[in-house]
Order: structure tokens, then sequence, then C-alpha cells
């Protein structure tokens, strides 16, 4: 055969195919999830293994983002509710933490197993409850939810080797734990799951607009005939979560939410003895060098900023590109942008789903105003919102400033900002300038480089040619305002007992 000629090792410039644009002018059939979520009309609190309503007989809707209607009536816990659900939880202590770890590894198991056995049922209520895409609720939220019991029941009965030295792994006690909106049900998981294993008792708060996947979770612990009182489940807003953190009863408060309330959290907790763990907020830099491979780093940016609407701690929302391919890269991200589907959140083929709540929707807008206002330059492709709902278009900004506020203040929502850089330092110097530190990602096909850019940025979490990777194994925290302590992995278990 003859060989081929010798080709250039330079890399082709913007590209010739054809543009496919899928926006509003190629229409797809749509394919809706069909599971039935089983959602009730009306959800109690989970206290000693009983749904109870509020003693006040208090309650608040919660609603579906994608059309505004109602989903269901949910109790609203306050302080008295709180109270019971904190006895309970030390009531159960004493027998649960001295069961052996495989007596509790085995719950953890069927809390797991139980999960897989209804998957489809909690995707399509995640999707319901939270707006975001059913490929995401069905593919990543409830499969990791899964995995993280998985991997917690196999450190049950093995506690002594995960803290080699120590003689003596003791659980802390009863654990108040308030989660957020954007991964209802695995931010859940991340919270029982390590918990559980190590003999501690619960009183866990969902977030108020997505309670539902949670009360749920509550008839499969109860489907486990996991004894009563190890976790309570209180639902409310910020005055329930205030009640669960104010509560002398709790040995540690595991909050994951705002570093606005986190601060609040800080301040409740101080001089109380209450051990604390804070996962926050955070503004990632997603650092693109001209000689990554580019088109597995375009999707990787999309994937960084759009996965969840944007509605997530650790998402790429400041993309620092190299100066000599920066023109490239808009070019095609803005190409890529045209071809997301905004929409139905049910739809197997939606891209960017609906925005969590009206309250969110409102909070993206104004910084996208902000960033108008301040001379960043804004595209947004041309696509069709559905008219009811929360919804707000894929979005970048180019010519954004360091001192912008988008690009240092946590938009939580599918926006990105785009920055130049030309030398590896100024690229650090970059990506360091934010009062956060939870995670980055680096796009190189050098190897050094990665090595060099993994220990200089200030990050719980570098991803070097990939982004939003998780596994229960590897250990996810920040720096910073991004708060304090880690999740998954032996670190996470260690913020859940005391050595000796
Ligand atoms: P939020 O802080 O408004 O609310 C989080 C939780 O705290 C909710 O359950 C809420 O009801 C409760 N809460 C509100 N006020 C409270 C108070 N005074 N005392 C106790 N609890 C209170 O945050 P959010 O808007 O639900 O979630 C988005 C935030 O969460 C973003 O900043 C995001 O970055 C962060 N987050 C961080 C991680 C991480 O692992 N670092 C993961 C997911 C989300």
């Amino acid at each position: 055969m003859p060989s081929a000629p010798a080709r250039s090792v330079r890399r082709r410039r913007t590209p010739t195919a054809p543009e496919l644009i899928f926006g509003n002018l190629w229409e797809f059939d749509p394919s809706p999830e069909t599971a039935d979520p089983k959602l009730k009309a009306q959800y109690d609190l989970l206290i000693d293994g009983r749904f109870v309503p509020a003693r006040r007989g208090a309650r608040f809707t919660s609603i579906n983002p994608a059309n505004e209607k109602a989903l269901a009536e949910v109790a609203l816990a306050d302080e008295s509710d709180v109270a019971d659900a904190y006895a309970a939880a030390a009531r159960a202590f004493p027998r649960w933490s001295r069961l052996p770890g495989s007596e509790r590894g085995k719950y953890l198991f069927r809390l797991a197993r139980l999960l897989q056995d209804r998957a489809r049922e909690f995707a399509v209520a995640e999707t319901l409850d939270g707006g975001k895409p059913i490929r995401e609720s069905r593919d990543f939220d409830v499969p990791m939810a899964a995995a993280h019991f998985f991997y917690h029941a196999g450190w049950a009965d093995k506690l002594t080797y995960a803290f080699p030295g120590a003689r003596h792994v003791q659980p802390l006690g009863v654990v108040g734990q308030i989660i957020p909106w954007n991964f209802p049900l695995l931010m859940l998981a991340w919270k029982l799951a390590p918990a559980l294993a190590t003999g501690n008792t619960v009183v866990l708060k969902p977030a108020e607009t997505t309670s539902l996947t949670a009360l749920k979770f509550a008839e499969i612990l109860q489907e486990a005939e996991l004894p009563p009182g190890v976790v309570n489940i209180v639902t409310g807003a910020g005055a329930t979560g205030a009640a669960v953190v104010a509560h002398p009863q709790a040995a540690k408060i595991a909050f994951t939410g705002s570093t606005e309330v986190g601060r609040h959290i800080m301040r409740a907790t101080a001089g109380t003895g209450k051990r604390l763990t804070l996962e926050l907020g955070g503004k990632a830099a997603n650092i693109l060098f001209d000689d990554a491979p580019l088109d597995q780093a375009i999707e990787g940016v999309i994937n960084g900023i759009f996965f969840n609407q944007g509605h997530v701690c650790c998402a790429g929302s400041r993309l620092l590109v190299q100066e000599g391919i920066a023109d490239e890269v808009v070019a095609r991200l803005t190409l890529r942008l045209r071809s997301l589907r905004v929409g139905d959140p049910l739809d197997k083929n939606t891209d960017v789903g609906a925005i969590n709540s009206g309250e969110q929707l409102a909070r993206i807008k104004r910084l996208v105003a902000a960033g108008v206002r301040e001379g960043a330059t804004l595209y947004q492709p041309p696509c069709a919102l559905p008219r009811k709902g929360f919804y707000f278009p894929p979005t970048l900004f180019t010519g954004v400033q360091q001192s912008h506020r988008i690009a240092r203040e946590e938009v939580f929502g599918p926006v990105l900002s785009i920055l130049t850089f030309r030398t590896v330092d100024e690229a650090i110097e970059k990506a360091n300038n934010t009062a956060y530190g939870l995670s980055a990602g680096v796009w190189t096909d050098k190897g050094s480089r990665i090595l060099k850019l993994s220990t200089e940025l200030k990050a719980g979490v570098v991803w070097a040619n990939t982004y939003n990777k998780f596994d229960p194994a590897s250990p996810f925290g920040g720096y910073k305002e991004s708060g304090f302590g880690r999740e998954g992995g032996r670190h996470g278990l260690a913020d859940y007992v005391t050595l000796s």
C-alpha cells in the first residue's frame, strides 16, 4: 500500500462542515417519558418511622417549574416538629450505633436496591419537581444516588480500615442535614449514606421547592424496614432549616447550599460544640489551552455550564480561553448553543430544562442584565421558550472583565462568561481570582501542565480534559467561600466520626 501523504499537524481552523441548526428549524417528535411518578396529593413529615402531619397543620405547595402547576401539598415543619424529629433520632441512636457494621451495611444495600427498582418512577418525580431534563435525572441523579448507598454500604463494616491507626471509630450522634434544590435526591444520598454507614441518626431537611423525592425516599426507608427514628425528614423553608441548625441535640450540622446561608449557619453554630461541614457555592474556571483537543473541549465546556441548567455548584461558569484560539472557540460555542434544545424537561430530546423556580429565574435575569450593563457582549441562540413555566435560553458572554458581576458572582443558571489569557501563569492567577474554590477544569494536551495546574489551582476538584465527573469514592468539597469538609470517599466518612 502506498503510504499516506504526510499531513500537517496544525489544527484545522473553523469547521468547514455545513451548519446543522436544530433549534427551531428541525422539529423533533416529542418523546415524553411516561413512567408514573406515583406522586401523592399530600405529603407529611417522616418522624419516628411514621408519616405525621405538622403539629400546627401548616402546608405549602410544591409546583412543577416546567408549567407552574401544583404537584403536591407538603407539610410545613416548625420548631416543635423539628424537636419531635430530634427526639426520635436520639431514641434510635443507641441501638443503631451499636448495630454491627455488617448489619447497617445490609440496610444500605437494601436502600440502594429499592431505589434501583423504582428508578424510572424516581427519575420522573425528580424531573417534575425540579425541572431538570429527564435524561439527566434518569442517567445521572438516580443512578448516582443508588451508587452512593452501595458505596457506603461497603464501608459500614470496614470503618477501622478506613482510618488506619484508629482503634475506635465512633459515630457523632444525631446529625442535622440540610440540602439544596439542584440535585435533591443525590444530595440526600450524599448526606444520608455516610451518616448511616458510620452509625449516626439523622434529621434531614430538603429544599422547599424540591421535597418530593425525599418524601418518596421516606417510603423506601419504610419499605427497607429501617428502624424507626434512624432517619427523620422535616420539610419546610429557611425557618425550618434554622430550627434544625439551632436544636441543641444536633451533634453535627451538614449543610449544602448557598454561601450566604452557610455564613448564617456558621454564626449560629459557633461556640456550640456542634461539628459543621459546609458545601457552598462556586465560580469555577474551565481553562482551555491552545493545544487542547478542541472537539472534546467544546463538549466539555457545554456540559460544564449547561448541565442541569447551570444549577450546579461546580458549574464551569467562567471559561478562560487562550487568546490565540478565542475566536475559533467562540465560533464553535455559538454554533453548538444553537443545537441545544430548550423545553419540556420530561421530553427525552431536551438538553436544557426548566429553571427551578420563579425566584431563581429572576436572579438569573438580574445578573444577565448586569452583565450587559457592565459592557460584556451577550449571545443567545434563537430559541422559542415555552410560554408557561420558568425558562432561560443558553447564554454566553464575551468581552467579560474580571470585575464584572457575571465573572464574580454565582449565577446558578445557563450563563457562561468567557475571558481570555495568554500565559499559564495568567490563567492560574485569573482562575484563582475568586472568593470561591470548589472546582476547575483544565483542557490541554500536556500532562506536565495538568499537574502544575492541579496543584496551583485553589479548588477542591480539578478535572483534566473532562468535566462534571463524579464518583462516590472521590471526595468532593471546597476551599474559601465554597466551604469546608468533604463528601464522598474516606474523607467524607471522616466528617461523621470521632477517632480514638
Ligand atoms: P440556599 O442556601 O438558599 O438553601 C439551601 C437549603 O438551606 C434549603 O434547604 C433552604 O431551605 C435552607 N435554608 C435557607 N435558609 C436557611 C437558614 N437560615 N438556616 C438553615 N437552613 C436554611 O441554597 P439553594 O438556593 O437551595 O441552593 C443553591 C446553592 O447551593 C448554590 O449556591 C450552590 O452552589 C450550592 N450547592 C453547593 C454544593 C456543594 O457541594 N458545594 C452542591 C449543591 C449546591
